[in-house]
C-alpha cells in the first residue's frame, strides 16, 4: 500500500537510497527518482509502464543548478528562467555528457524545470540534486492532482507520497526548446500564455518539434477509461440518459446523468479538470460528455488536453 507523508526530509532520504517518491508540484504530482541513479530512473519507467523512448524532465531547486545539466544556457533561456522559475515552465537545452541518456531517452538534449510548489521545493532542498519526475500515473492515464489520485494509480506499490494537497495549476508544464541551430519551439502547451513566453524571448515560438523526438505527445493521453466525447452541441439522447456523465464549462443544461461544472474561467477549469475526470471516471458510466470551452488562446492548453482525452463530436 502507498504511504502518505508530509515529511520532506524522510522522502529525500528515500530518494537518496534509490527509492521512488511521489511529489506534489504546482502542475501535477510527479513520480520522482534521483536523476543520477540509472536503476532508480529505470524503475520510474517500469512503475509507470512508460516506454523508455519517452524522455523525463529533471526538476531542480535553483536556477543555478541548470548548468550542472545543460552544456550551454543561451541568453533567451536565462531570460525565461528569470521570468518564470520557479514555475510551470520546462526548458529543453543541450545536455552535458554526464547526464544519463536514460533520462533523455538517448537524446543530446535535457528538459529542466524548477517547480514552485513549497513541498517540492522543500524536498529538492533536502535532496540537493536533480529529480526526474514524470506525472505519477500509469502510462496514458489521467495525471494526478492529489495524493489520493497517486495512491489510486499505484495501489499495490509501497510508494511514499509526499502529500501537498491539490495542485494549483493542474495541467502539465509548458515546454520550450532552445537548441543551437534550431528556432525556439513550444513543444507542449501549458497554462503560461504563449504571448508572455514570446515577449520574454523577443521572438515568436515555432510549433512543430523539428528533428526532436518529443514522445508523450501521443494523440491518446491523459485519458479516462470511460469513452469521452467532446461537444459544442450536446446530443439530445445523451441528455436523457442516466448512464451518461457530463463535464460542463459554465453553461450546464439539465441532464439525467451525473454532472460537474468547472465554470468558464480557464485557470479554475485547469485546476479542476483532472480531479473531475477521476471523479466521473470512477462511476463506470457508458460515456462521458465534455462541453468544449471557447476557442480562444486562454484555453489553448485545455483544448490540447481535452483533444487527447476525448473524441470530438461533429
Ligand atoms: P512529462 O510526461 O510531463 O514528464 O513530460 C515529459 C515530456 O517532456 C516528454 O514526453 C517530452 O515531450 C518532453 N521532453 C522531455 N525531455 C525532453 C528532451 N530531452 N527533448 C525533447 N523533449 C523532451
Ligand atoms: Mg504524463
Amino acid at each position: 500500500m502507498p504511504h502518505l507523508t508530509q515529511n520532506a526530509q524522510a522522502c529525500a532520504a528515500r530518494l537518496r537510497a534509490g527509492h521512488l517518491v511521489a511529489m506534489p508540484t504546482e502542475t501535477v504530482y510527479g513520480l520522482a527518482a534521483d536523476a543520477c541513479q540509472e536503476a532508480a530512473v529505470q524503475r520510474v519507467f517500469e512503475l509507470k509502464g512508460r516506454p523508455s523512448s519517452n524522455p523525463l524532465i529533471v526538476h531542480l531547486e535553483r536556477q543555478e543548478q541548470a548548468e550542472h545539466w545543460a552544456s550551454t544556457v543561451p541568453a533567451a533561456a536565462r531570460r525565461l528562467m528569470e521570468a518564470f522559475w520557479p514555475g510551470p515552465l520546462t526548458l529543453v537545452l543541450p545536455a552535458r555528457d554526464e547526464v544519463s541518456r536514460c533520462v533523455t531517452a538517448g537524446q543530446d538534449s535535457v528538459a529542466l524545470r524548477v517547480p514552485a510548489h513549497p513541498m517540492a521545493r522543500a524536498l529538492l532542498a533536502a535532496f540537493d540534486g536533480g529529480l526526474v519526475a514524470p506525472s505519477a500515473n500509469r502510462y496514458m492515464s489521467i495525471s494526478p492532482t492529489s495524493a489520493g489520485h497517486v495512491a489510486q494509480q499505484f495501489p499495490d506499490s509501497d510508494l511514499w507520497i509526499l502529500d501537498g494537497g491539490a495542485c494549483g495549476v493542474g495541467l502539465e508544464s509548458s515546454i520550450v526548446s532552445l537548441l543551437p541551430g534550431d528556432a525556439p519551439r513550444l513543444l507542449r502547451r501549458g497554462m503560461l500564455p504563449r504571448a508572455s513566453l514570446e515577449a520574454v524571448i523577443g521572438q515568436p515560438l515555432e510549433d512543430k518539434a523539428g528533428g526532436l523526438r518529443t514522445p508523450g505527445q501521443h494523440h491518446r493521453h491523459y485519458a479516462p477509461a470511460t469513452p469521452a466525447l467532446a461537444f459544442v452541441q450536446p446530443p439530445v439522447h445523451a441528455i436523457a440518459s442516466p448512464r451518461c456523465g457530463w463535464l460542463w464549462c459554465g453553461q450546464p443544461l439539465p441532464c439525467q446523468g451525473p454532472a460537474l461544472d468547472l465554470g468558464d474561467d480557464p485557470k479554475a477549469y485547469a485546476a479542476g479538470l483532472y480531479a473531475a475526470l477521476y471523479q466521473l471516471d470512477a462511476l463506470g458510466l457508458e460515456h462521458l460528455y465534455i462541453q468544449l470551452p471557447p476557442a480562444d488562446e486562454a484555453w489553448a492548453a485545455i483544448h490540447d488536453r481535452l483533444a487527447r482525452a476525448s473524441q470530438r463530436l461533429a
